[in-house]
Parts: C-alpha cells; structure tokens; sequence
C-alpha cells in the first residue's frame, strides 16, 4: 500500500504513524482492511492519549494489536535532554540523526503555555541578524518530527504534573490550560522557515488543530514567516492560522540586506498577500516581529517610515531587543532607543509590545537555543559539522 513518504520513519521502511493526518491514517487502515474507527482510535491514543506502544491501545482487538507492530511504528525523535529554567520555562532537546538536534521550549505565562516549535534543521534564508540562519541548513523536518514536539512537551509536561501517559482525564487540557501548565498555543517561531517546508508543516499544523489530537485552536497556532510569498498565498487556503511576519525593515533597500528573501518578494507583494490572508485568518490582524538593531533600523526615522509601511494593514507590532551570538556583527538596541521607537509607533495608534526574554538561565530565551546543525550547504563560513547553534523562541 502506497504510505506517504513525509509519513515514513527515518530508514523509510516501516511507516511512522506519527507523522500522518487522520485523514492519512484513515487511508492507512483501508489498506489493512480495517474500518475508519480504527484509524480514530489509534490516533487519538497517539496524540490525545500520549502513548507510543500499541499493548496499550487497550480498546483494538487483541490481533490488531499483535500485527500492528510488523505493519507500522510510532517513532517520536529521540528526547536527549530535559531542562527547566527559574521562571517556569522548559527546553527539550530532540535528537533528528545524523548528528542533527533540534530544541523545543516551553514558556508558561499565567493564562497560557506557549510552545515554540522548529520546522527545519537549519535555514537557507540567511538574514543576517540570525544565528539559525548563519548556521547553514542540513534538511526540512518531517511531519513526525514537527508532530513530535508537540507530542513530547504534552507527555513530559503531563509528567511533571503527575498525569502518565494515557491517563488524560485527571487534568483535562482546557483546565489545565488556564494555570499555563500544558500547551494551550504553539508558534512556528524555532528553528528554520516554516513556509519553506510547506507539506510537512502544514500536515503538522492538521494535527495540532485536529480534535482527535491536540485540539489547538486557529488562533492559538502562529505560524511566523520571512516572506516566501507564493506559499503564503497557498497557506491561506491550506491552513489557515495566526499569522507572524518577519518585517525587521520600514524599506525594500534594508530590508533587502537584512532579509535577502526580500530581493525576490519585496515589500509590495509580501504585503498584498498579507492583506489578502488576512481575509482566510482566524485572526483579522498580523504580528509583524521587528528585531531592534542598534543603528541600522532603530532611528526614530525608521519608526516614522515604519508607521507609513504598515498604517493600512490591521497589525500588531512586536519589537524584539535582539539576541547576540558569535561572529554576528550588530549589537542590540539600548532600552532607551527601544523605548523610543515605540512611543513613535504608539504616537501613530499602533498596538506595541516589547518581547520579554524568559528562561535565559537555561539557555531557552530568544536567540540563545542551541540545536545541532549538519551544514550541508556549506554556505556559512561559521557552520561545521555538529557545531552547536542557536534557535529562537518568543513569549508569544
Ligand atoms: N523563519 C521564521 C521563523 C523562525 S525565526 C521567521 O523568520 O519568521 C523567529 C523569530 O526570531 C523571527 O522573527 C526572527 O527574525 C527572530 N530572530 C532571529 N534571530 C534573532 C536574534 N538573534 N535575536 C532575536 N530575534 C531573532
Ligand atoms: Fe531563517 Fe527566520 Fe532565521 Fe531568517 S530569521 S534565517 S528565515 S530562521
């Protein structure tokens, strides 16, 4: 039976039942013979249920249980590391093979847990103010790989609070939710450019939403993107979420520099098809993310061109005092010039907010994380075989 090959585990030979959509798994069973209840079932004991090992399925018949193993496997990445900062924030490193690591974090807040999720090893964008993108790129993630994150935090964070695995009616998710202990929002804001790794993220994005699953809502799924225009008019259609976009310029000539993605979707298309998205979004509004860089696009001129660019688009702005890491050459923005830019944007009606850096003594906040990264392209000068990198997270 054909299985997709986003869906296949990391040797390609058994199928990962993980990374398929429940529409996937459905066709998936057909195969076997098996009715669409059974699909649903073991689906939600993935996902909804936590549980990674087919004995515990304890509602399939007995022979199904016995010949699933030969015909499928549920192969989550391998959790290597488990780290909890002061203020609540935990960071999981996940082992993605061949050398390749990948950090997923975590950040409670009082009235939600936020999950920062990556969906590439890596970047090819290379703007020049991010460590992912200095650091060269190995490879997309697959939908079970993206999934897997998900997957983990909801099972190690049910730990910490003393629900097993398959155990989910002690502290149901929406409850759970309001003290900010499990997920109740995930942002595609980690590792890599989510909208060049279109099928696996937007199967992954299926998941999350699905109801069988992790039940997210719309709005509680933020994808953030640099600009690749095209699949951003697909995204609308596909899936669409809360959308995030990479703005960090007031001008096409900046931005160009800062965002090379720019030269080929400048700023009069990526904001057409914002504006156009923003029709299909659960949220009538997006969140342009500006990374404050002392003197290059911090003057109270950039905030006045800013206010310009974006003052017929329904948005929110959120500055971003900018992470440093080796060989990178900008320095962050001081408070006062922060500040400053955002009594601008303010003076003009725009909804400002300054990102907060959480779990720093963890290594977890906004440009610190560290991955692994096989650099296959061989683009960055700074990129050699299993060097740590960074990745970023947000207090979304
Ligand atoms: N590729 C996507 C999503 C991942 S990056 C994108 O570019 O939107 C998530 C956010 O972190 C982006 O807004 C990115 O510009 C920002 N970022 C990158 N490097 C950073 C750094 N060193 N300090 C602070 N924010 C950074
Ligand atoms: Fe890639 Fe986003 Fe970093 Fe740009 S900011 S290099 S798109 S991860």
């Amino acid at each position: 039976m054909a299985v997709p090959q986003h869906a296949q585990n990391a040797e390609g030979n058994l199928p990962n039942l993980l990374g398929m959509t429940l529409p996937e798994m459905t066709t998936f069973f057909a195969g076997l013979g098996e009715k669409p209840f059974r699909a649903k079932q073991v689906f939600r004991w993935i996902h909804h249920f936590g549980v990674d090992n087919f004995d515990d399925m304890t509602d399939l018949a007995k022979s199904l249980r016995e010949k699933l193993p030969t015909l499928a496997a549920i192969e989550p990445p391998k959790l290597m590391t488990s780290q909890e900062s002061k203020d609540g924030t935990r960071k999981w490193l996940l082992d993605v093979g061949t050398g390749n690591g990948v950090e997923v974090v975590f950040i409670p807040e009082a009235d939600r847990g936020t999950l920062c999720v990556s969906s590439q090893v890596g970047c090819a964008l290379d703007c020049t103010f991010c460590s992912t993108g200095k650091q060269g790129f190995n490879r997309n993630l697959t939908t079970a790989e993206i999934i897997g994150q998900l997957w983990w935090a909801k099972r190690e964070l049910r730990k910490a609070i003393g629900s097993a695995a398959g155990q989910p009616t002690d502290i149901p998710d929406d409850i759970a939710a309001k003290d900010g202990r499990i997920v109740s929002n995930v942002v595609m804001m980690g590792m890599g450019e989510p909208l060049a790794n279109f099928d696996p993220v937007t199967n992954a994005m299926d998941i999350m939403l699905d109801d069988h699953a992790y039940g997210l809502s719309r709005r509680r799924v933020t994808l953030s993107t640099s600009g690749i225009v095209p699949n951003l008019i697909r995204l609308k259609t596909r899936c669409p979420v809360a959308l995030a976009v990479s703005l960090h310029a007031p001008n096409d000539a900046l931005r160009d520099v800062l965002v090379p993605i720019n030269q080929k979707y400048p700023l009069a298309e990526l904001f057409a098809a914002i504006t156009d998205y923003l029709e299909a979004a659960p949220r009538d509004f997006v969140t342009f993310e500006y990374v404050m860089l002392s003197g290059v696009n911090d003057s109270v001129q950039h905030a006045h061109e800013l206010v310009e660019l974006v003052k017929d688009i329904k948005c929110k702005l959120n500055l971003i005092p900018w992470n440093p890491f080796p060989q990178a050459d900008y320095q962050r923005s001081s408070n006062n010039a922060i500040h400053r830019f955002r009594e601008v944007l303010q003076n003009a009606g725009l909804i400002v907010t300054i990102r907060k850096t959480r779990g720093d003594d963890i290594d977890a906040a906004c440009g610190q994380l560290a991955g692994q990264v096989v650099d296959k392209s061989n683009r960055a000068s700074a990129s050699k075989a299993g060097k740590t990198i960074a990745i970023k997270s947000v207090s979304a």
